[in-house]
């Protein structure tokens, strides 16, 4: 099977979240299966300075508008390319900076999901399947169907993963425009949302299958209280839609063999855990109290979804508990300096960090003993993935990815990887956080949780074979059953 993966960043090239990890790690996965794979990205700036690229001499030039755009066409290793096109993506971020989205996003992600087509006909690569990755790709299946003249693509089928349906895409109506799509397309049966381009639910509509990163979100995105306005479209579409729960890079994140953490330990012996918990203590100069006072972390972009808003109304109660809590995490503004507020105001019980930081983060997976996750929803989310595999225990909502991937402990039982809680409110996540305290005084069975959560299996192995299996099923259904 060839493969093409269309994606806005995938790691090591381009990362502003989970996209990236996911992207970068169903390829490594791919490739190790039977499967041909090849990844498709936007040349970046911070890509060209830090990648050693090859130029492979083919150019690709494809309009915007009235305007026409022409870029070369650069890989790294045999099968990951870059569409290069300065006026777009020469640039500091990836889609905007401290000051806002980038204003011409729409064109910038129309030139790249059209010169994507163009680029496979001039390298004559023609995918069985092309796996689009979030709205920065979700003009590809549209595109597919309405350039395929030729006949080129007529056996390429299409994949849509949603990664969050929180960002779809949304532009002005005049937009269209740029798009050179036919009249019929804006409608609301096709790309039209309340007057918008809406380029997620280009991808929706348009594409063969479409997934999302959990079972429960693949649920949940059929009500109006997760479907961000989409959940009619979605349920057209229930029949074609599906959950592939993501996974982590377990050879990126393994704390037998971590270079980022102060010591490397296993399930069976967590001295080395302790050791990065006393130096993350000492790093993040905390006075800690009582001596066995709980390290709570969180990790993750500062944003609305995150729940961050109920975690500062907890802050007070949680340091009541005796936690200790350490913040890594980038986003809004307005979070950015409230979160400062909060370590200015109880240094020494609460650290900062505001920024984007890899080696804090993995220390902070290592050292802590809780890692908190109280999002608004979250459609898989990695961050627990990952302080499972570090032993680190999750305090997290009851949806999304997080009910999907974190066993509720059970007192009875004795036996779980988490604590989840259902309500978004600061009091149920307190609530929940002493249920969590009072295992934690119990050593006992505070450590056989540790070492459940780090035995879990969240390698990628298994979503990659749905992954692929999916990508069979596209590539069966006829053009008939395809929707148009
Ligand atoms: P998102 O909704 O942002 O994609 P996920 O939980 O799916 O959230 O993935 C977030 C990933 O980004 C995790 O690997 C997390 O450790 C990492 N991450 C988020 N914020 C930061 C930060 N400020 N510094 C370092 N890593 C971060």
């Amino acid at each position: 099977m060839k493969l093409l993966i269309a994606a806005s960043e995938a790691r090591p090239y381009a990362k502003t979240g989970g996209l990236a990890d996911v992207t970068g790690a169903l390829l490594e996965e791919f490739r190790r299966m039977d499967i041909e794979a090849y990844l498709f990205l936007p040349l970046y700036r911070s890509v060209r300075k830090r990648f050693d690229l090859s130029d492979t001499g083919k150019e690709v030039s494809v309009p915007v508008g009235n305007r026409r755009y022409s870029g070369r066409i650069f890989s790294h290793g045999p099968s990951t390319f870059f569409l290069e096109c300065d006026d777009f993506f020469d640039r500091d971020d990836l889609y905007g900076g401290a000051r806002g989205d980038y204003q011409d996003n729409a064109a910038r992600f129309i030139f790249f999901d059209r010169a994507l087509l163009e680029a496979c006909r001039v390298m004559a690569l023609y995918p069985d399947v092309i796996h689009c990755n979030d709205w920065q790709t979700g003009l590809v299946p549209v595109y597919l169907r309405e350039l395929n003249r030729e006949g080129i693509f007529r056996r390429t089928a299409t994949v849509m993963t949603i990664h969050n349906l929180g960002y779809q895409g949304l532009f002005d109506g005049a937009m269209f425009s740029l798009t050179g799509l036919p009249q019929e397309w804006f409608v609301p049966e096709g790309i039209e949302f309340y007057g918008k381009v809406n380029f997620l639910k280009a991808g929706i509509v348009s594409a063969d299958i479409v997934t999302t990163v959990s079972d429960t979100y693949a649920g949940e995105i059929l009500t109006p209280e997760f479907g961000f306005g989409l959940e009619g479209v979605l349920k057209r579409r229930a029949r074609y839609l599906y959950g592939v729960r993501n996974g982590i890079d377990t050879s990126d994140w393994d704390p037998r063999n971590d270079g980022h953490i102060p010591a490397r330990y296993h399930a069976s012996d967590l001295s080395g855990k302790a050791e990065c918990r006393r130096e993350l203590i000492r790093e993040c100069s905390l006075r800690m109290g009582e001596k066995d006072a709980p390290l709570v972390s969180m990790t993750g972009r500062l944003s609305m979804q995150k729940g961050i808003e109920i975690l500062l109304e907890s802050v007070d109660e949680i340091l009541s508990m005796g936690a200790r809590l350490v913040i890594l995490g980038e986003g809004d503004s307005f979070f950015q300096r409230r979160i400062e507020d909060l370590g200015a105001a109880h240094r020494g019980r609460v650290y900062v960090k505001v920024g984007y930081d890899e080696t804090m983060a993995h220390r902070i997976y290592a050292g802590s003993d809780i890692l908190l996750m109280p999002s608004l929803y979250e459609p898989c989310g990695l961050s627990q993935l990952i302080a499972m595999r570090y032993g680190t225990i999750p305090v997290a909502r009851k949806i999304g990815g997080l009910a999907d991937t974190i066993e509720d402990y059970e007192p009875l039982k004795g036996c779980g990887t988490g604590f989840l809680f259902k309500e978004y409110s600061s009091s149920s996540l307190t609530e929940c956080l002493k249920r969590a305290l009072c295992v934690y005084v119990d050593k006992r069975r505070w450590k056989r949780m540790i070492t459940d959560a780090m035995k879990r299996d969240f390698s990628w192995r298994r979503s990659a074979l749905k992954y692929a299996a999916l990508y069979r099923k596209a590539m069966k259904m006829g053009t008939g059953e395809r929707v148009s």
